[in-house]
């Protein structure tokens, strides 16, 4: 069972501190982020790195990275039995069972699909190709993988698209989630009855919130009050508008929020509505891009002559030049393991000689920077500071995350859009004389297997199942 208390008298719109406790598992405070992993795990970061140096002890995770072979073929996910309480999917991926496992049908953010969805299938994108995933599917690995949460499955349309959605097409994507709804709970009681009073987790359901308006959204936000209530065990919301539309009686849920906030100015500006957990593409984004972050929440008192007229920046771009001789930390009094251990002229050196580990370091320190952040903003809502805490955090720092100014890792199929096949090939070429091999093998006519998927990937997702 997953309980969430909150501290105090919940008010509406205003931030609240929680604490979500699942049985064997670490509680989280909130407001809080959840680790958003990559086929399992933590771009750039080990397990015992991560266990070593971040406070991440809750994850998210996208069935579609773990099922690229299906059908015909068995993901081995689905060989491991549920055993002892323990998720499948965290032995597979091999995390320790007290961390907290939130599974979702996708990533996040997810790859737009060329295909829609249908009343019975999702659209996904696993490593070899889209394809269709039906509901009933997921409802089943759901319930064999036993993940501490599950995130109802929901027929979103991305905020771009659904300018342009017709009334008819909302009309579906309210509809079709509130029954994918109704079938997930299904399955839940299923799973409580087959288990009997043994005693173990179960599974938690998280329903999805869209963001709808008007008639639609009030229908299906009273058929969650009137038929689901008791039986859903959180919310999960993809825009913070959706915050003012939680029902009084649903107040009390736990919210985790899928809204992708660019910056902790959009970040602050959703725990000031009240939202508890997030999913946050931002971070890794950064890292992706050599940023270091560099900002603390409250932020530091301004000086004497400090009248806000120029802002810090949220991060250091250790590609940057000025970085090559100075020996300083990438963020003055930080504790994490790369600052501690290694200066911004080491990681410049790194970077430049494209060397994994600068990404690791990196990452630790983002992770670090975050866990610290969240930290800050716990305690100065227990204080009843936030609200001046945030308007000073935004005369301090710069709004935007700096600009990416360098290449990153070589990027993969579900880092960007894809258009389907043809596409130009997004990363330049690093190795040269093997990478015109590739090619040439790639149009060979007889298709060899000794051309690396990792390359196919990168001409484009739609072209992979073809070739
Ligand atoms: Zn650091």
């Amino acid at each position: 069972m997953l309980t969430f208390t909150l501290a105090g008298a919940s008010q509406r719109l205003a931030p609240r501190l929680g604490t979500l406790i699942a049985k064997g598992r670490t509680p989280i405070q909130t407001p809080h982020y959840i680790g958003n992993t990559s086929r399992g795990v933590i771009p750039h970061i080990t397990h015992d790195n991560q266990r070593k140096h971040t406070a991440i002890r809750s994850l998210y995770m996208g069935l579609e990275d773990f099922i690229e072979k299906l059908p015909p073929r068995k993901p081995p996910i689905y060989d491991i039995p549920y055993e002892n309480d323990i998720s499948p999917l965290k032995v597979f991926a091999s995390h320790p069972p007290s961390t907290l496992l939130i599974l979702s049908p996708r990533r996040f953010p997810p790859v737009e699909t060329p295909t829609a969805n249908t009343n019975t299938t999702l659209s996904i994108c696993t490593s070899v190709g889209f394809r269709s995933l039906p509901i009933s599917q997921y409802i089943d690995a759901t319930a064999k993988l036993h993940p501490d949460i599950v995130i109802s499955p929901c027929d979103f349309v991305p905020p771009a698209a659904k300018q342009n959605a017709s009334v008819k097409r909302v009309e579906k994507m309210s509809d079709r989630t509130a029954v994918w709804l109704r079938d997930m709970l299904a399955m839940k009681k299923e799973v409580r009855e087959e288990q009997g009073s043994g005693g173990n987790n179960g599974i938690s359901v998280f329903a999805p919130i869209l963001p709808v308006e008007g008639e639609r959204q009030r229908y299906y936000l009273d058929q969650l009050v009137e038929d689901f209530k008791g039986e859903v065990s959180g919310l999960v919301l993809y825009d913070c508008g959706s915050l003012g539309e939680i029902p009084e009686s649903l107040e009390e849920l736990p919210r985790l929020m899928l809204s992708d906030p660019a910056n902790p100015r959009e970040l602050l500006q959703q725990i000031s509505l009240g939202a508890d957990m997030f999913v946050l593409p931002f971070v890794s984004l950064a890292t992706d891009a050599g940023i270091a972050l560099g900002f603390v929440f409250p932020p530091p008192l301004l000086g004497k002559d400090g009248n806000g007229s120029t802002r810090v920046p949220l991060g250091l771009d250790t590609w940057n030049e000025e970085n090559a001789t100075d020996v300083g930390s990438l963020q003055e009094g930080c504790q994490c393991y790369a600052c501690v251990k290694h200066h911004k002229a080491y990681l410049h050196h790194l970077l430049s000689a494209k060397e994994m580990l600068a990404w690791v370091l990196i990452q630790i320190h983002n992770h670090y920077v975050m866990d610290q952040f969240f930290a800050g903003v716990r305690s100065s809502i227990a204080n009843g500071t936030f609200e001046e805490d945030r308007q000073a955090f935004e005369r301090y720092y710069e709004a935007e995350m700096s600009e990416k100014t360098n290449q990153g890792p070589r990027v993969r199929g579900y880092q960007f859009k894809s258009k389907g096949g043809g596409e130009p090939k997004k990363n330049p070429k690093g190795y040269n004389k093997l990478d015109d091999m590739a090619e040439s093998l790639a149009e060979a006519p007889v298709p060899s297997p000794s051309v690396d998927a990792g390359d196919l990937e990168e001409h484009g997702l739609g072209q992979v199942s073809k070739s």
